[in-house]
């Protein structure tokens, strides 16, 4: 009996909860490549969802916003709408309208999760004249009111990752907020995605993800390339950016839940000359990555071509399996520790980091809240070269480790949360803040 009473508490101690959580199994387990394939096709009726065509876009957005308010009374749905003069692509005075449906978080509401797609679409009409100053050769008036704009792998496959996850999700509570948004203006230059990021941060907003799915609905390419079990996941420089890190988590969560398919972290922002709506938030310093088929079909691209007889609702269905996997575990893990200082502003000013008394590192992190949902902390090392976590170390449910005789300075050092549910959050990782040798006493 005795040994018994030492032994369960030690047992539960050591224990690093790593088993699958069920509510992120059957999120995965629930997406529907037969609704998923309903909404590309739907999408791709209304003729053009251009953002300068509004008959089309304004048809296709109140769908989508019928679609979000039939799932659940939890959803709270609204436009959100920003006033564009005519410049550029935008080829007259006009107001654009994100639609935007929130789940309200239970235990951790001020943290909140993206799940967003544009919804706009593009049919380039060329200039029979040939190309303006600059070289380009798109008649942008033409292309506004062209009436055949089917847009269905770019990017009615996204609106559609994008409702399938609010459907499953809004059934049930989540501890973070999750905010499910259709972009409107990104084929003119990501206007509707530029607008909601800028008075996310001037409202100091917590947002700890941003999940932009952009051409997720073929999966072979005009050359004959065909993939069907990758998808590309961009996210920004640095090599610790949060964006990183977030897709990093990705690659972790879909491999453990969905290994079917290959969350393929690439490592620069987006394509060569290319951009998306994740690009505006990774910019004001929130974690935003990219999910992008690695076949995209040029020739049918921004064309009347892109049609639902073009597109592959099962390979837009397996990238919603990611996203459930990724999207899911976040929003169940625990907020991820701050390990770095802070000033006033909320900007890193240096890591809480050390040497102790000179050749230990010393780790320091403030407890995420709420402490009562936290099983403890796992220490991540890896080589300054490698582009994946290589070790792990369970601390305990402590702030502050220290690795005996280790060097701080050849090597990354993170920390992650472990939630009682068993649930990790992304790793924050220490890292250089820029200096200022001329108020720097020890260069
Ligand atoms: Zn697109």
């Amino acid at each position: 009996m005795r040994f018994l009473i030492w032994l369960v508490p030690v047992l539960l101690a050591a224990q690093t909860p790593r088993g699958l959580h069920p509510a992120v199994s059957e999120l995965v387990e629930g997406v529907s490549e037969e609704r998923v394939s309903a909404v590309m096709k739907r999408l791709g009726e209304f003729g053009s969802r251009n953002t300068n065509y509004e008959p089309g876009n304004k048809a296709s957005r109140e769908w989508i916003a019928e679609q979000f308010r039939s799932f659940s009374p939890r959803l709270e749905v609204h436009f959100d709408t920003h006033t564009i003069a005519k410049q550029g692509r935008i080829v007259r005075d006009l107001e654009l309208h994100n639609v935007v449906a929130t789940l309200p978080g239970t235990t951790q509401r001020e943290q909140e999760i993206i799940v967003c797609a544009h919804y706009d679409s593009l049919n380039v009409i060329r200039r029979k004249e040939g190309a303006v100053a600059g070289g380009d050769t798109t008649d942008w008036v033409a292309t506004a009111d062209a009436p055949d704009a089917p847009g269905v792998s770019d990017n009615a496959s996204g609106v559609a990752l994008v409702l399938e996850l609010a459907r499953l999700m809004s059934q049930r509570e989540w501890p973070k907020t999750i905010v499910f948004i259709a972009f409107s203006g990104e084929e003119q230059g990501l206007f509707g995605s530029r607008g909601y990021a800028k008075a996310a941060k001037e409202a100091k907003r917590k947002i700890v993800g941003v999940f932009n799915s952009d051409i997720i609905g073929n999966d072979y390419a005009g050359d004959g390339r065909r993939v069907t079990d990758l998808v590309h996941v961009f996210s920004g420089d640095p090599a610790d950016s949060s964006s990183r890190a977030l897709a990093r988590y990705v690659q972790e969560t879909a491999g453990r839940y969905y290994p079917a398919m290959k969350a393929n972290t690439v490592f620069r922002s987006d394509r060569f000359g290319r951009g998306g709506d994740h690009t505006p938030f990774h910019d004001a310093g929130y974690a935003a990555i990219r999910f992008t088929t690695p076949v995209e079909h040029y020739g049918f691209q921004h064309s009347a071509g892109d049609t639902f007889e073009h597109a592959s609702p099962a390979y837009a269905a397996r990238v919603v399996r990611v996203n459930a996997a990724a999207v899911g575990s976040l929003a169940l893990a625990p907020p991820a520790p701050q390990v770095m200082r802070t000033n006033s502003e909320g900007n890193a000013t240096a890591p809480n980091l050390g040497r102790g008394k000179g050749y230990d590192a010393v780790l320091k992190w403030a407890a995420v809240e709420p402490v009562e949902e936290v099983a403890g902390y796992s220490i991540k090392l890896r080589s300054t070269t490698a582009p994946d976590w290589e070790r792990e170390i369970f601390a305990g449910n402590v702030t502050e480790y220290k690795l005996r005789n280790y060097s701080i300075d050849d090597v990354v050092i993170g920390v992650r949360a472990v939630g009682k549910n068993g649930i990790e959050s992304p790793v924050s990782a220490y890292t250089l803040v820029p200096r200022n040798f001329a108020a720097s006493a020890v260069p």
